[in-house]
């Protein structure tokens, strides 16, 4: 049998890894347009930042290791056609040439591509300008130059989203004067904004610019240097103009070949991550999500997701029965010394998915405040108010808060569906320098059941 997979990233490496693991004396053939195998993009940020100077650090595993396991890695080729009646795929190599490889069974993991928003000159311009777009490695020793060659002072980053702030930190780092431009009234428009207030006042004080409710609408040559203009008057000059909206599903390689598509025009798998073609299994930022608490499908692009859809198509793929368990959108992002996380759903997509949500605020020290260092972290819980049920919680503290840890604990609730008030059952840890004998979280639990009224019961009438 042979296993063909497209796509050498998280979602790609994952199903071969998987299926190697489990079923070593199946060909496993794996065909990556670039030649980075399994680089962990997430770090791209820290690479540009400096704080991981050497970018070859950033391959989850090396070439040699993942040939150790056992699988073919064809580098430097794209698939440009699926023929799922043939059972093939039509390749180029990185001279031009062509081949059909033929696989019994295929696995598209082709990823995501950046947002490209209507911005007059974004497509006339590029990398060579100091205009950029950021996914891949390529696009990282694409900006690395720009930073080297043009020895820029400032930048201008469009979009204010988990990436878009990574990457203001890392400029900031390597001593540009940043200014961050983005068309909401909120950057992080993930969590609620209060909490994304938090992110904001983070940046001003470490000198970033943040630019609101601005819709950039062109960016020009001026000199040696970017003009960058918006709404509202809207005007920055830059040596470096970094354009980071999101991202899209890569799908046309799939749909050309009669994969349907589903949320947002993602590839539609089912929970086994088959698509409708017989034989061919898709996975990672090219498809819909199934999302566990909605039992139904979203799209939600993330590294974790990614490698867990891959794995179970790779099992699946070499004759195995295993179901991705769902996606609870759990995230959290590092903005200088402040880290926010969330899981689950925010009280507007509680109210769309049909629950009678409550969300309610809590601040609780990290540990004993008669310890020294703590710090408050700021908390959002959402539960049903019918159910009780726990629905998402959102999370913004310091570095040493351990925020991170904390939105697991709520995302593992999450999974198993508890109760908001039986978080505040659970036997946490506790010692003074590290928390408190109701940890921040049972506080915070505890404060949304006394808002839905935590009443006893009243005693019954005397007979
Ligand atoms: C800067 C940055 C930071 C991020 N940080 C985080 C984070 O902190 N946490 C998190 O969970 N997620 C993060 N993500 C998102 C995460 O990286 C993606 O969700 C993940 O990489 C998706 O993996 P994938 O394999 O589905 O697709 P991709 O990583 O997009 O890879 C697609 C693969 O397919 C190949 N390919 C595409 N088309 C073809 C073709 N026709 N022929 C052959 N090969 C093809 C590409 O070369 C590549 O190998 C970040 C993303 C970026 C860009």
């Amino acid at each position: 049998m042979h296993l063909l997979i497209i796509g050498g990233s998280d979602a790609g490496i994952s199903a071969a890894l998987r299926a190697r693991e489990l079923a070593p004396t199946v060909d496993t053939t794996v065909v990556v347009a670039d030649a980075y195998p399994n680089y962990s993009i997430c770090g791209i940020p820290y690479h540009l930042s400096g704080e991981v100077p050497d970018w070859h650090a950033l391959a989850h595993r090396t070439r040699a290791d993942l040939e150790a396991t056992g699988m073919q890695l064809l580098l430097e080729h794209t698939a440009v056609a699926v023929d799922p009646g043939a059972h093939t795929v039509l390749v180029t190599d990185r001279h031009g040439s062509t081949h059909q490889l033929p696989y019994d069974r295929l696995m598209i993991g082709t990823g995501a591509v950046p947002m490209q928003p209507r911005i007059a000159g974004l497509t006339t311009l590029g990398p060579a300008d100091g205009v950029h777009l950021l996914h891949t490695m390529d696009d990282t020793f694409a900006l690395a130059a720009s930073l080297t060659r043009r020895s820029v002072r400032t930048a201008v980053i469009v979009g204010a989203g988990y990436i878009g702030l990574e990457m203001v930190e890392a400029l900031v780092q390597r001593g540009l004067q940043v200014t961050v431009v983005e068309q909401l009234p909120q950057v992080l428009a993930t969590v609620d904004p209060a909490l994304a207030a938090h992110v904001a006042a983070e940046l001003t004080s470490h000198g970033v610019e943040v630019v609101l409710d601005t819709l950039v609408q062109a960016i020009e040559r001026d000199g040696e240097a970017l003009l960058v203009r918006g709404a509202n008057g809207f005007q920055r000059r830059a040596g470096v103009v970094l354009v980071v909206v999101g991202v899209r599903p890569d799908t046309a390689l799939a749909t050309a070949a009669g994969v349907t598509t589903g949320s947002k025009g993602a590839l539609a798998v089912n929970r086994r991550m088959e698509t409708n073609l017989p034989d061919v299994f898709a996975a990672g930022d090219c498809v819909e999500t199934y999302h566990h608490l909605l039992g139904a499908t979203t799209y939600l692009p993330l590294g974790t997701t990614a490698h867990k859809q891959g794995r179970v198509a790779g099992e699946n793929a070499v004759g195995g029965d295993r179901e991705f368990a769902g996606s609870l959108g759990t995230q959290v992002v590092k903005v200088f010394g402040l880290h926010v996380a969330r899981t689950g759903l925010r009280d507007h997509e509680a109210r769309a998915a049909g629950f009678t949500p409550l969300t309610t605020a809590a601040v609780a020290d990290d540990h004993k405040a008669y310890y020294p260092g703590a710090q408050p972290i700021a908390m959002h819980w959402t539960g049903d108010t019918s159910s009780g049920r726990l629905l998402g919680v959102q999370l913004a503290g310091r570095s040493e808060s351990q925020v991170a840890k904390r939105i697991d604990v709520t995302a593992t609730a999450l999974f198993h569906g508890m109760t908001v008030e039986a978080v505040s059952d659970l036997d946490l840890s506790y010692t003074p320098p590290l928390g408190s004998p109701w940890d921040a979280l049972q506080l915070g639990a505890q404060a949304w059941v006394r808002a839905v009224g935590d009443r006893l019961a009243p005693p019954p009438p005397p007979v």
